[in-house]
Parts: C-alpha cells; structure tokens; sequence
C-alpha cells in the first residue's frame, strides 16, 4: 500500500533497523523503544489489523509463524524474557495500520497488566 510506512519500510524505500527478513516477514527495531530491546514483526502483506474484515480472508497460520519468530528473534537478541503485543485499531492504541507483533523487554521494571 503507497502511503503505509511499513510497506515503505518493506520496500527499503525507507530505511529501519532490519534484524530479520524472509520472503513473509520483516523485523526492525521500533523507532520510539519502550524498553532496551523493542523490535517489531511485520508481514509483508498489508493487513491492516484483527478488526477489519480482510483479516477473516487471511491464513491465521502467519500469527503462528510470527509468534515463533517473535521467540527465535528474542532469544537472539538476548532476551531471557519479552512480552509481545498487537495493537488493533484507534481505540487500541494502533497507530500504524499495518498488522505488527511488537516484542520488548530487557530491563528490570515491569509493570504487572
Ligand atoms: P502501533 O501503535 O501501531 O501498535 O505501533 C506502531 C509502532 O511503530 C510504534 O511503536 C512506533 O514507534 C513505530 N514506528 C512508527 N513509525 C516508524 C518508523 O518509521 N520506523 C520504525 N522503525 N518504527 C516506527
Ligand atoms: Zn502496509
């Protein structure tokens, strides 16, 4: 999608910290971090989030996949623990609407949800 700017990101049509990337998936590191390893996972395809009906039309697999590359990437990147999350929609605090798992984690004052 033209105006999206993780399909840019996808496209290197503009540039991110690229810590993995297949023929499905792209991760980089989130440009504004919550924590001292924050790293997105994005499919290259442009699913917008899990509330729009597209998503009904895609292989739920992909959130499998992304989940076991969310665990391989953080034990990569040193974490012996990391929390991971999607946000969907205004209301659920998305503000790139292109699906992503955010994985995060390393320091020591986690806040208990
Ligand atoms: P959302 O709120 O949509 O779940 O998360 C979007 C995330 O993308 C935010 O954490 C934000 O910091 C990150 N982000 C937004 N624009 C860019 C960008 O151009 N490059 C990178 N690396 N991260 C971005
Ligand atoms: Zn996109």
């Amino acid at each position: 999608m033209d105006s999206c700017i993780f399909c840019k990101i996808i496209k290197k049509e503009i540039p991110a910290t690229i810590i993995y990337e297949d023929d499905k998936f792209i991760a980089f590191n989130d440009i504004n971090p919550i924590d001292n390893i924050h790293f997105l996972i994005v499919p290259k395809l442009h699913i917008i989030n899990l509330i729009t009906a597209e998503v009904e039309k895609i292989d739920f697999n992909i959130f499998g996949e992304m989940l076991k590359l969310a665990a391989v990437l953080a034990k990569e990147q040193g974490l012996e623990g990391f929390r991971t999350m999607i946000n969907s929609g205004k209301k659920g605090g998305q503000e790139v609407f292109h699906i992503h798992f955010h994985v995060y984690g390393g320091s020591n004052h986690l806040k208990k949800i």
